[in-house]
């Protein structure tokens, strides 16, 4: 801590008197003495001047006057470089007003040597006065100039210890700091948190205070001083890292954060930091280095921790399999993964290029987003949601979402994390379930499910809405079984297929075409604006389907009975407007097919009445309010009664006799036929046994019994059959069944066993009103069928040479042609009989012989035994 303050190599002397302690006038006194002395004057003087002022140090022993200082005598020594004299006299010498000495005074005389510094300095004086001239020797001379020299080694002595005094006290001042300064760096070396140290570039610590000790794991940094002697052994785990740290404070004379891994004593390993300089000498010579270390090893095990997470997270979404992605707080997508990438098509820089709205589809972006805001407000902090995307392709994504927000320690929202799953094919997977269970597969149009729920929605609406009209069609096909049955199921299939196209093609869009089973259709024209816009559409069916099907190699025709029921007749229940509808295809149908019949309040009543009904003949059965009536067959062979064919009668007990037409179809409907023709099979076998006891005269008599299709299929039929004829004793050979063409030919698959059994019993099979149904003759070859019954349309029609005789006569022909005989229904005039005879038909059967007899009546007639 010396001040490196430039010197003059010549100090210039500090005379002023202040400077002067005692001893330097005491000495000068003593020189000025010896002057006097050896000049024997009274008077002497060490003058001294720095140029500036100037003072005496003079011989005080003298009685003389006190001299004063004067410029002149100043200019006159400072010219002096040795021994002078000055002799100021009147006669010779120096006038007094040149003088260097006083004016005034009685001084006339003065001797001296300057005092000259080896530098040629003049520092002053010494020299003698007088009023008298002395003599002065030249020993004199040399004694002056020793003295000179003694002054000046005064002046210097004194001048020099005054510098010492000076120094010294400069000294101590410096160090009094330096204490300071040091006793509190001590303490912060000491006490500080940081290990500090300084270490010679060999590897030896120089010093080290009690936290780098402690760091290391030394009891004090004496004994870390001692035990650590090699750093590059002892303590870098990796030994090249001392070389690396010798080599920085080579180059770069620092290092900062120098991160390593450390041995403590005990062999643990640490993670420090060292911040360190190099301290060289004045030539740059490396002395030591010095630094502070700082133990970072929880800070890295939490950065590696937090690294070794990051990687994890890294690695997850890197290889995840399902779609990640993090969205920043203002929604922009910051990354995504590769998976997501693959589900969207687009690449991440893509995605992270453009908005949400350009990949989202368009009815799927507000709920997500609107969610997204409720996660950003912390209404909550997660969300699901199944959303479509529009791919880059162009294709569509289904995708289920979980979008979690992330938060830091603070709970501050950093960003959202995104989890998708492509459900593309489990929701197309689904859309095939939710078709098929609303949807008939051979034609694709929405079933009875899908069209009853539109029913249910428009009804709803309807109510709400009084202007909300709409109105449902029921179509079934005409004779689909017999096309079905005559060209195959699978051109039936496609017949099938290609109505339902033609049918779709006659309504718009919002209307529902469906396939409600078989051959059943229905619409539903929503928002019309009268019935006729239902009719239109009917007319518009009918229209398309005039044009014949080309199925393969056949050309079919079709045509469709049509059912209209519209809600302006005021609904409530779906079921209902369909159940209408169907009542009015029936009574299309009814009316000779081929049209559309529109539902009015009268069919309503009907439907009504024919409710009633229902309930009056399940009564009924229970009441035995039945009886069968007989009419007459007659066989035109003999002229004579051959059997009978049993006709039901209801004695309702309001509405007096009922026709069979009336109730046996709600029968049929309600299955009470099969009770009610059980009966009647048995009471008409029972009754005719009787007969054929009472009346033997007459060939065995038989019974014809008319079966209804819902009978003929029901199981058991024969057994029950079997049964009766066992229980009255009859012949199988007298009872003939009748059943009509389309019983027949709609159960084809089983009727032929079943007509088997039957013939095995010499039981005998009718077909019923033959010519109004299918008319064809085909099925004969195929059943074992042994009597037609020409319908009575037939014979009623009958005139002379006519189309109708025609008929008759081509069906009789065929007929004998297969060996089956024919019964003629209806006869009513003699000249219809003469033509069945000379037709050579089998029976015949009719008002003109007999209406439907009670059996009394009957068996009078029996008795009455008429011939024709
Ligand atoms: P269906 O089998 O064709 O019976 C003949 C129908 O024609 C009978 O009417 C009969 O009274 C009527 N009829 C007979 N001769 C003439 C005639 O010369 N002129 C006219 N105009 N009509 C004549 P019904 O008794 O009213 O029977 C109607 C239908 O009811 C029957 O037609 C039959 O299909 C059905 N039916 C009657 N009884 C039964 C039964 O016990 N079981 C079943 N399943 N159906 C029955
Ligand atoms: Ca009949
Ligand atoms: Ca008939």
């Amino acid at each position: 801590m010396t001040s490196q303050a430039p010197r003059s190599s010549e100090p210039r002397l500090d005379l002023s008197p202040s400077q002067h302690s005692v001893p330097i006038n005491e000495a000068f006194g003593d020189l000025a003495r010896l002057v006097a002395h050896a000049c024997q004057t009274p008077l002497a003087l060490v003058y001294l001047a720095d140029g500036t002022r100037q003072w005496f140090r003079a011989k005080a022993d003298l009685e003389i006057p006190q001299i004063e200082a004067s410029d002149r005598l100043w200019r006159f020594m400072a010219c002096q470089r040795d021994f002078f004299v000055v002799i100021q006299s009147q006669e010779g010498g120096i006038a007094p007003g040149r003088s260097p000495l006083p004016v005034g005074s009685l001084l006339r005389f003065l001797v001296g040597v300057p005092l000259l510094t080896a530098g040629g300095q003049i520092l002053g004086a010494i020299c003698a006065l007088d009023e008298v001239v002395h003599d002065i020797s030249d020993e004199q001379i040399e004694i002056l100039r020793v003295l000179a020299r003694q002054a000046i080694a005064q002046i210097e002595l004194h001048h020099n210890l005054t510098n010492l005094a000076q120094a010294i006290a400069e000294r101590q001042a410096v160090e009094d700091v330096l204490r300071q300064t040091e006793s509190k760096y001590r303490s912060i070396f000491e006490n500080a948190v940081e290990g500090i140290f300084q270490t010679t570039p060999e590897g030896r610590f120089l010093s080290a205070n009690p936290a780098l000790a402690r760091l290391y794991g030394y009891d004090s940094p004496e004994a870390l001083i001692a035990n650590l002697t090699n750093i590059e052994k002892q303590l870098y785990v990796d030994p090249h890292r001392r070389q690396e740290f010798i080599d920085r404070m080579a180059t770069e004379d620092a290092v900062t954060e120098f991160e390593s891994a450390v041995y403590q004593r005990d062999g643990s390993i640490i993670w420090i930091t060292e911040n360190a300089r190099t301290v060289r000498d004045a030539d740059g010579t490396i002395l030591y280095y010095e630094g502070f270390v700082e133990d970072v090893t929880q800070h890295k095990r939490a950065e590696d921790a937090l690294r070794e997470s990051e990687q994890r997270f890294r690695v997850i979404f890197e290889k995840a399999a399902i779609g990640l992605s993090l969205t920043d707080m203002q929604g922009r997508l910051m990354a995504a993964n590769p998976a997501m990438q693959a589900m969207l098509g687009y690449s991440n820089m893509e995605l992270q290029q453009c908005s949400l709205d350009h990949y989202t589809y368009p009815d799927d972006l507000y709920p997500d987003l609107a969610l997204y805001e409720e996660l950003k407000l912390g209404q909550r902090d997660q969300y699901d949601i199944e959303k479509r995307y529009v791919r880059k392709d162009g294709r569509i994504l289904w995708a289920r979402l979980t979008v979690s927000l992330v938060c830091n320690a603070e709970g501050m929202p950093l960003f959202s994390i995104c989890m998708m799953q492509d459900i593309t094919e489990q929701r197309q997977s689904e859309a095939k379930l939710l078709r098929a269970a609303l949807h008939d597969t051979l034609t694709g149009l929405p079933n009875r499910t899908f069209l009853m729920e539109r029913l249910q929605e428009a009804v709803t609406l309807t109510q709400r809405d009084s202007q909300a009209q709409f109105a449902v069609l029921f179509l079934d096909l005409d004779r689909f079984k017999i096309v079905n049955d005559s060209i195959g199921h699978l051109a039936g299939d496609r017949l099938l297929v290609e109505i339902a196209q033609r049918i779709s093609a006659c309504i718009r869009a919002e209307d529902t075409v469906a396939r409600l089973g078989g051959d059943e259709f229905a619409i539903l024209l929503t928002d019309i604006s009268s019935i006729q816009d239902a009719i239109d559409v009917a007319d518009r069916i009918q229209q398309t389907l005039k044009t014949p099907f080309n199925l393969g190699s056949q050309e079919v025709f079709s045509s469709v009975s049509i059912g209209i029921a519209s809600s302006m007749s005021g609904y409530e229940q779906p079921e209902h407007l369909l159940r209408d509808a169907d009542n009015a295809m029936y009574r299309a149908k009814a009316q000779g097919k081929a049209r559309c019949v529109v539902f009015d309040t009268h069919m309503h009543d009907r439907a009504l009445q024919l409710l009633r009904l229902e309930n009056d003949l399940r009564r009924a059965v229970e009441r035995q309010e039945f009886l069968v009536y007989y009419q007459p067959i007659v066989s035109l062979d003999m002229g004579r009664i051959a059997g009978f064919e049993a006709l039901v009668r209801w004695r309702h007990p309001e509405r007096g006799m009922v026709s069979p037409a009336d109730f046996v179809p709600i029968a049929e409907e309600t299955g009470l036929i099969l009770p009610l023709g059980y009966w009647v099979l048995r009471e008409s076998c029972r009754q005719i046994r009787a007969w054929q006891e009472t009346f033997p005269q007459y060939p065995p008599l038989f019974i014809s019994v008319n079966l209804s299709g819902r009978q003929f299929t029901q199981p058991g039929l024969v057994e029950c059959i079997e049964q009766v004829l066992a229980e009255t004793g009859l012949e199988g050979g007298s009872l003939r069944l009748e059943i009509t063409e389309s019983v027949l030919i709609e159960n084809a698959d089983m009727v032929t066993k079943l007509l088997e059994r039957l013939r095995s019993q010499r039981i005998h099979l009718c077909i019923d009103d033959f010519g109004t149904g299918y008319s064809s003759l085909s099925y004969l070859h195929r059943f074992p069928v042994n009597v037609l019954k020409i319908d009575r349309s037939f014979i009623n029609k009958m005139g002379a040479e006519d189309e109708n005789s025609e008929i008759v006569r081509t069906i009789v022909s065929l007929a004998h042609n297969l060996g089956v005989d024919v019964t003629a229904e209806g006869v009513e005039t003699e000249a219809q009989l003469v033509k069945l005879w000379a037709l050579q038909c089998e029976y015949a059967q009719g008002h003109f012989f007999s209406t439907a007899l009670s059996s009394e009546a009957a068996e009078a007639l029996l008795a009455a035994a008429p011939r024709w």
